[in-house]
């Protein structure tokens, strides 16, 4: 008999297992694919890697302004591609020697909630119960589709094949601009595809704040991306000369189309329903303050869970609240306010907290202060000053949140995201100084504006 008995291996479920060892838990962990779940293998980590390619492209492309001169760079696809599967194979292994090195049992095959704990299927030795007193769903997410676009893999593909293309797609139209759709929307135009995106909604990354959109739109248009917001595709034709994306009146062909309108739940066939765990438009129901679900011991984390965030972080934190919450019986909730979310453009938008249209939509008086990046010393020796730092305080009141456009952003949201966290109030923040010269001054201009004083 374990303890907990963890469906999925991914980042909720691995962190689950993982964290479970400062508490003395015996942990198994039902894995259908390899350990490292959409994260580590069709998302985040090689998602990073190629636009970490596109970045040093475009960095060698821009080198003669820098005084260093260069033949034109052209991408080496394959080689792109291969470094990408040795940072995730990389990953992968370590991940599998620290789950060894905690003591986590690992078992192959398709995990089904059961009486008295999981079943599993699939596996080489026929279906077998894992005996546990708790059990954690972290069965992850899927992309989506839309009415015509069947995803074939090859003319129309969703993210999972996007990352695995062999050559370099010259025309490409993304469905979807959301976070996925912009991310592959830099990667491209980045390297010289011809890009389309479409986009259903008014904005693309739509609840992102607009001023920091401008910012990402004007950089695409700049490298030749098409935007359609407010358009919904009509279906695609394959013909000889690639797909045909017709919107309106008008049609686009491309060699591509990636679709990225969202991920679904996977939550099919786990035996849900029969435990009598409650689902909300195919997400699982948890109570967020110790991801329990309606069955006592029985809890769920990551992209399953109904009303949080689809993000690798947010799923780690839910494993620990999870984990917690099964050896101590105490709720140690995550704190949904201030988890940061980045965009890896170029450049990049991270985000914390709220954004000024979703405080007054809160019925909060804000106030709203900005610092561009033009007049940031280190910003022009990068030479990467298209971005802005807004910051969102209530009105005599605490930080509420924080948008940062800059190369780099989202190793600068962590400073805002402590003090969103810690209610922070613009004038304590202010105090202190940041480092000259460095991007990070935007911030402190920002927060020095937001106290109601400024220097430059
Ligand atoms: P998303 O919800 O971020 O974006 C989907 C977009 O598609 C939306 O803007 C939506 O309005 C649009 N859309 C939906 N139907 C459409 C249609 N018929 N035509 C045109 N547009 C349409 O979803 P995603 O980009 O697929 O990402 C999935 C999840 O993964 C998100 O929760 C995202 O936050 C997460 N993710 C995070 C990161 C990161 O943190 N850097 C990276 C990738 C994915």
């Amino acid at each position: 008999m374990y303890d907990v008995a963890i469906i999925g291996g991914g980042p909720g479920g691995y962190a689950s297992a993982l964290y479970a060892h400062n508490f003395g838990l015996s942990v198994v962990l039902v894995e259908k694919d390899e350990i490292g779940g959409t994260c580590l293998l069709r998302g985040c980590i090689p998602a990073k890697s190629w636009l970490q390619s596109a970045e040093v492209f475009d960095t060698v492309r821009r080198a003669a302004e820098f005084g260093v001169d260069t033949s034109e760079p052209t991408m080496n696809w394959p080689v792109a591609l291969a470094r990408k599967q040795q940072v995730v194979d990389g990953l992968v292994r370590g991940l599998g020697g620290l789950l060894k090195a905690r003591n986590v049992e690992i078992v192959n095959g398709y995990g089904h909630l059961a009486d008295g704990g999981v079943e599993v299927t699939g596996a080489e030795e026929g279906s077998r119960l894992l005996e546990a007193r708790n059990v954690i769903i972290a069965t992850g997410s899927v992309p989506r589709s839309i009415p015509g676009y069947a995803i074939d893999g090859q003319r129309i593909v969703s993210s999972d094949h996007a990352l695995d293309w062999a050559a370099q797609p010259r025309r490409v139209a993304v469905i979807g601009g959301g976070v996925i759709g912009c991310e592959f929307v830099s990667l491209l135009s980045d390297v010289g595809s011809e890009v389309y995106v479409f986009e259903a909604l008014d904005q693309i990354l739509p609840g992102t704040d607009p001023d920091a959109v401008k910012v990402l739109e004007r950089a695409f248009k700049k490298k030749g991306v098409k935007i359609r917001t407010g358009t919904m595709v009509g279906a695609a034709q394959i013909t000889d000369e690639g797909v045909s994306v017709p919107f309106g009146d008008e049609a686009v062909t491309v060699d591509v189309v990636l679709v990225a309108v969202g991920r679904a739940p996977v939550t099919d066939d786990l035996g849900l329903e029969a435990a009598g765990i409650g689902l909300d438009r195919g997400y699982i129901t948890a109570d967020l303050a110790t991801m329990q679900t309606l069955r006592p011991g029985v809890y769920a984390v990551g992209d399953v869970v109904a009303g949080t965030p689809q993000l690798a972080h947010a799923g780690f934190a839910e494993g620990i609240a999870a984990i917690t919450h099964i050896a101590t019986g105490e709720a140690a909730p995550v704190d949904y306010r201030a988890i940061p979310l980045v965009v890896y453009t170029h450049p990049e938008i991270a985000s914390v907290g709220m954004t000024e249209a979703q405080a007054t939509v809160a019925g909060r008086k804000v106030k709203v202060t900005s610092h561009g990046l033009r007049g940031v010393g280190r910003a022009q020796i990068q030479g990467h000053v298209d971005g802005t730092v807004k910051i969102v305080a209530e009105e005599d009141g605490p930080i509420l949140g924080a948008t940062v456009v800059a190369q780099g952003a989202g190793e600068m949201i962590h400073e805002l995201m402590y003090a969103v966290g810690w209610e922070a109030l613009p004038q304590e923040a202010a105090r202190f100084i940041h480092a000259h010269p460095t991007v990070s001054e935007a911030i402190g201009e920002s927060l020095l504006a937001a106290a109601g004083t400024s220097l430059h």
